[in-house]
């Protein structure tokens, strides 16, 4: 009798398919599991990945500490340690929104602090461009210009090469150099298809409109709000202030303290750790309520989450800034349907604890993405080539099915969009 081995890799989408949240992907070979990324949905109660039993896994990469991509990667550490990929950048970030993920939502989450610890304690600190063996698979991360540490992953096994995305930004940004795209062959592309319907404003048109219209608030006297996420958009807005000289008070709010204290140890992470620097020294820092109070009294800047005003210190914010019309809130964060920031962008109002307010401040929205657009996913469809197959995930459901029918008609490539739990053979 003859038993065929197959050398086949296998590919399930575990996550994050037709939507955005609890991205994870498993990739299969005859001796080894590796699964990237492992996220979690935020919403009321969160949302995890399909189960995969943890002593099937052989590690798991860890492509950003963004949530959707990092939140439930613990659950693997309940019984001890597991090997944990990623930049050493991206440990540390993910360690401050994972603890923070488990002060607001512990009650939800089959992990506790001490899981993420164990996660701390099984990293394995892998740089862009240096390939490392897990079992018979090779693995090599690349820079994705998203967020400070995050990466793109390439997966290699018997000479077939499987890329994934991750979030990418294949344009410079005031903070990122854009996505290294030096793919090499590529027979798989599993790629991100968040504005799979939009093309983004050209950057430097976007900074410039930004600032002249914080110089005019600033001027008549009154305070900006830049509600931001406190990881990779409060950091670009402060490097864009300080490129454009912008002379007035600077304020940060929340969590994004910890991470600058991070990235300020990781400079060769960003574009221009230099002017990274000396934003952060020129920048106030929010050490209580009273320092709180005082930055709405003077005319300038203040960087606060939550990037779509739900939660963070947005509500003390917005009671004290939107009442008055010298103000502005300048919303620099895609805001998701039904979320207050998009409300207040619709219809001019905010909704405080049940109570609609009316707001008299200016109302503005700035694309400040970290997302490749349209025609930047079009162009890395086609950079891979017309050989490769091609998944698209992290997106809404019309985006990746709309993405995958461009790819296929304007490329002639053959593009998916996958269902959680299907299972490819490449
Ligand atoms: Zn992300
Ligand atoms: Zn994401």
């Amino acid at each position: 009798m003859t038993i065929i081995i197959s050398n086949s890799l296998k590919i399930k989408f575990l996550g994050g398919t037709l939507e955005v949240g609890r991205s994870a992907v498993a990739i299969k070979s005859r001796k080894t599991q590796l699964l990237i990324d492992y996220g979690i949905m935020i919403g009321f109660e969160p949302g995890f990945p399909m189960h995969v039993p943890p002593n099937e896994v052989d590690g798991i990469v860890l492509t950003h500490s963004h949530l959707d991509h990092s939140g439930t990667i613990p659950i693997f550490h309940i019984r001890g340690k597991m090997p944990v990929y990623g930049t050493p950048l991206s440990f540390e970030l993910a360690k401050l929104l994972i603890t923070d993920l488990i002060h607001i939502s512990g009650y939800y989450l089959p992990f506790e602090y001490l899981d993420l610890q164990t996660m701390m304690d099984s990293c394995v600190k892998t740089n862009y461009r240096e390939p490392r063996k897990v079992g018979d698979l090779t693995l090599e991360l690349l820079e994705s210009g998203h967020i400070p540490g995050g990466a793109q992953a390439i997966v290699e096994s018997n000479g077939k090469r499987i890329l994934y995305t991750s979030d990418f930004n294949s344009s410079n940004t005031g903070l990122l150099r854009g996505a290294d795209q030096d793919y090499g062959n590529i027979d798989v592309l599993i790629m991100e298809s968040t504005y799979a319907s939009e093309e983004h404003m050209d950057r430097k048109t976007v900074e410039q409109r930004f600032i002249n219209r914080v110089i005019v608030i600033v001027e008549r006297g009154g305070t900006v709000l830049v509600p931001a996420f406190s990881v990779g958009r409060s950091q670009e807005i402060l490097c864009i202030l300080k490129k454009f000289q912008f002379k007035y008070s600077v304020t940060v709010d929340g969590m994004a303290k910890d991470a600058n204290n991070i990235l300020r140890r990781y400079p060769n992470y960003l574009r221009d750790g230099e002017l990274f620097k000396s934003a952060l020294n020129s920048a106030h820092w929010i050490k209580g309520w009273r320092d709180r109070r005082l930055a709405t009294k003077k005319p300038g800047v203040i960087i606060s989450p939550a990037g779509m005003l739900r939660g963070g210190n947005a509500i003390f914010y917005m009671n004290n800034i939107s009442r008055k019309k010298e103000n502005a809130i300048f919303l620099v964060s895609y805001q998701v349907p039904n979320s207050p920031g998009r409300k207040l962008l619709d219809t001019g109002k905010f909704i405080i604890r049940g109570k609609t307010m009316k707001v008299n401040a200016d109302v503005d929205t700035f694309d400040f993405t970290s997302h490749c657009g349209r025609k930047q996913l079009i162009k890395t469809a086609e950079l891979v080539g017309e050989n490769a197959q091609i998944f698209l995930m992290h997106g809404a459901e019309e985006n990746c099915q709309r993405l995958a029918k461009e790819i296929k008609t304007e490329l002639g490539v053959n593009a998916i969009s996958p269902s959680t739990g299907d299972v490819y053979n490449i």
